[in-house]
């Protein structure tokens, strides 16, 4: 690997399975210190196990990020933990799609509040360290870079059907990518968003095979028409849906220093299609 992340410390949401337990995994092997976070503590502590089984360093806090205080206690726990938070991957995310006629205001506002108030709560309760830590260093006359990740979708920037509240969510966290990029460049952050197409996951499983989730007691059914699967195939010029590792690398360039001198971009992941 051409960089180390040693002495690093990392928060990936959402780090229980999918594209999320894959950045957490390749992060700790690049020597980050990882902080899981994922509402549901099985997976998450399975998560766990495969980052100390191959030698990494992690914690993990369950918990639902969408309830108010979580947010601030994720970031100090990983600030007590770690001693630092250097890398912030705001990935934990759902869709619960329907036509806009047929979407409640609660399945709208759900998806504004998992994809965009969430990680805005995030970054403000981590904003407190980092402009203290970045003010300390600069005046020691060292350059620190940290680096923020939000993961967003083509939905977010080019739209899908069936998804105004997913898509609005997505949309607006690459606009707290692009302000973020300008607020924090002083303090040497990197603020970046990285938008999959579609990834082998259970959230874009086939539709048939009748996939759900459960969230706040409700069981929000998950996954795509096959027929929009194939379509969505044949649409790509790679000619298929990405793997979570592949998804993961990209994550994992921003994570590094190997994208110390990029700030604010959106980059789409997703075998050259788009929507
Ligand atoms: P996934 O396999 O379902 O993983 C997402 C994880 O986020 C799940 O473990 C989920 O927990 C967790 N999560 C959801 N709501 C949460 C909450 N309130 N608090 C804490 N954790 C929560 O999905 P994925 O495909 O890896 O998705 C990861 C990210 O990529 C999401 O932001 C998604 O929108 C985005 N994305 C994915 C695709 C794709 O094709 N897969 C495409 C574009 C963008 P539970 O398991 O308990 O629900």
């Amino acid at each position: 690997m051409p960089f180390s992340l040693k002495g690093k410390a990392a928060l990936v949401t959402g780090s229980g399975r999918g594209i999320g337990r894959a950045i957490a995994l390749q992060l700790a092997q690049a020597g980050a210190s990882v902080m899981l976070n994922d509402i549901d503590r099985e997976p998450l502590l399975e998560t766990g196990s495969l980052i100390d089984q191959a030698g990494g360093i992690a914690k993990a806090l369950p918990g639902d990020l969408t309830q108010p205080d979580f947010p601030q206690k994720l970031v100090d726990f990983t600030v007590n933990g770690f001693g630092s938070i250097d890398i912030i991957v705001n990935n934990a995310g759902y869709t619960w799609d329907n036509v806009i006629q047929k979407m409640t205001d609660e399945q709208f506002q759900a998806m504004l509040d998992i994809h965009l108030v969430a990680p805005f709560r995030i970054l403000r309760a981590a904003a407190g360290f980092i402009r203290e830590a970045a003010k300390r260093e600069i005046a020691e006359g060292r350059r620190v870079m940290r680096k923020v990740v939000n993961i967003t979708s083509v939905s977010g920037v080019d739209g899908i059907a069936g998804q105004a509240g997913y898509g609005a969510g997505k949309a607006g966290i690459n606009g707290l990518t692009k302000v973020l990029s300008k607020e924090w460049g002083r303090y040497n952050v990197n603020v970046n968003s990285v938008g999959f197409g579609l990834i082998e996951t259970r959230l874009v499983q086939p539709l048939d095979a009748g996939g759900t989730i459960e969230m706040k007691g409700k069981q929000i059914k998950i996954g795509v028409q096959p027929a929009m699967r194939e379509a969505a195939k044949s649409m790509c010029p790679l000619g298929r849906l990405g793997t979570v590792e592949e998804a993961a690398g990209a994550v994992l360039f921003f994570c590094s220093p190997l994208s110390d001198y990029v700030s604010g971009e959106i980059l789409i992941v997703s075998g050259g299609a788009r929507s």
